[in-house]
């Protein structure tokens, strides 16, 4: 554990983020999230863990589902608890992360504040996503709809059906 008033700036290797890793696109090759945390404790001896976070990874588009870079960071204060109880007693401008005893978890508390950092619904600026031209074609035409419809859907089978018995005879 870091003694209180310690800080720490270093770097961490996103490939070693498994749950980051998996809620992402892709991460660049040799990816890095820079990390400075502050350990300090206030006035009721409360742990406290201030923490910044930067990184570089690939989002998915929502909007045409291709990759895209983003930079994500993050900035957090924390109030170490050991359990759900002193959880709630924090002031509400602590966020509360749980310890077991003595021991902190880093690797948990940065990856943990990485994906609260992801952006829920990420998308291209308009102008560098593959989509914006049928967008475009979309919103300039109402009554153009991207499904087909459903009625035609079904119908096509059938016809496709008919088709063949009136060559087979
Ligand atoms: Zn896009």
């Amino acid at each position: 554990m870091a003694e209180t008033g310690a800080e720490l700036e270093g770097t961490v290797p996103l490939v070693r983020l498994d749950r980051f890793r998996n809620a992402v696109f892709a991460i660049p090759e040799g990816g890095d999230c820079l990390v400075r945390l502050e350990f300090s404790a206030d006035s009721q001896r409360r742990r406290i863990v201030r923490g910044e976070l930067e990184t570089d990874v690939e989002l998915e588009c929502q909007r045409c589902m291709s990759g895209m870079t983003a930079h994500v960071s993050s900035a957090f204060e924390l109030g170490l608890v050991t359990s759900d109880d002193k959880a709630r007693q924090l002031p509400s401008e602590l966020e509360p992360f749980v310890v077991e005893g003595e021991a902190l978890d880093l690797w948990t508390m940065v990856e943990d504040e990485l994906l609260l950092a992801l952006p829920a619904y990420p998308l291209h600026e308009r102008e560098d996503c593959p989509a914006t031209a049928d967008l475009e074609a979309l919103e300039a035409d109402p009554a153009a709809s991207p499904e087909p419809d459903p009625e035609d859907k079904r119908e096509n089978p059938f016809k496709v059906l008919e088709g063949l018995k009136k060559t087979r005879h």
